[in-house]
């Protein structure tokens, strides 16, 4: 019996020191296993973020013109639905006008293409300025036409930016094209309670765009 119980106790005692170690190394996996999570969580935060980041640039690029860097036809066309809407519901006035470089296949052909785009660039960053001075919005349609929505204004202010406008295009520098030989012809619709549709008040635009081409280019017609 005495020798039995010794025995007994020595087993115990073993199996108690294989489960202490047992536990220690058990807890030293655990803690491993928590800093691989923590790593791992790390990793996947800063990946989503970059992927936020990513969605963000690729968002405000899609709105951007390549070539000019202002707000392009996509762009234009959700400013006006939202613009429309607003002026609606204040009854406040609203214009488009579309704007189109006069013969602009001539300067293409006589100075080339790269310098047509050097044109463009540099037309598009006065468009910029003159539009941002009151407020308004502007777009590269697509091509040599570009479109501002101007809201609040009367047809008279309008119709005076809109002249202003070429009359600076008449003394606008671009190296290497002769100054006066880029000319605007601009398109003007207006609705005075905003009580019209986006494609009425640019179907509008665009025909009094036309009448200015067809009297002869380098003028504003107001529909
Ligand atoms: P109009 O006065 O009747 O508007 O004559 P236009 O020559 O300006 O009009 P047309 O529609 O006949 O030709 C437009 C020209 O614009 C032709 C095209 O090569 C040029 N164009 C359009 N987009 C670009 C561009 O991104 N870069 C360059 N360099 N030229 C462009
Ligand atoms: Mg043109
Ligand atoms: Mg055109």
């Amino acid at each position: 019996m005495f020798i039995q119980t010794v025995i007994l106790a020595i087993q115990h005692g073993r199996t108690v020191e294989q489960y202490k170690q047992s536990s220690n190394e058990l807890k030293a996996l655990n803690t491993q296993l928590e800093e691989k999570v923590h790593a791992r969580t790390a990793e996947l935060k800063q990946s989503q973020k970059e992927l936020v980041e990513k969605n963000r640039f690729l968002k405000k690029i899609s709105y951007l013109d390549e070539l000019t860097h202002i707000p392009n036809r996509r762009s234009f066309a959700n400013v006006l639905e939202k613009d429309l809407a607003e002026a609606k519901q204040n009854n406040e006035s609203i214009s488009l006008m579309l704007i189109d470089l006069d013969l602009f296949k001539k300067i293409n052909d006589q100075y080339g293409h790269q310098m047509g785009d050097a044109c463009l660039k540099i037309f598009a960053e006065l468009l910029n300025q003159h539009f941002s001075e009151h407020s308004h919005f502007v777009a590269r349609y697509g091509g040599e036409e570009f479109v501002a929505i101007c809201r609040g204004e009367t047809l008279q202010a309008i119709e005076q930016s809109a002249n202003n406008l070429r009359e600076r295009v008449l003394k606008l520098k671009v190296p290497g094209v002769s100054q006066g030989e880029l000319t605007i012809s601009v398109g003007i619709s207006y609705s005075e309670n905003a009580n019209i549709t986006d494609n009425e008040l640019f179907e509008q635009a665009d025909a009094a765009l036309y009448k200015a081409k067809d009297q002869g280019r380098n003028q504003v017609v107001v529909y």
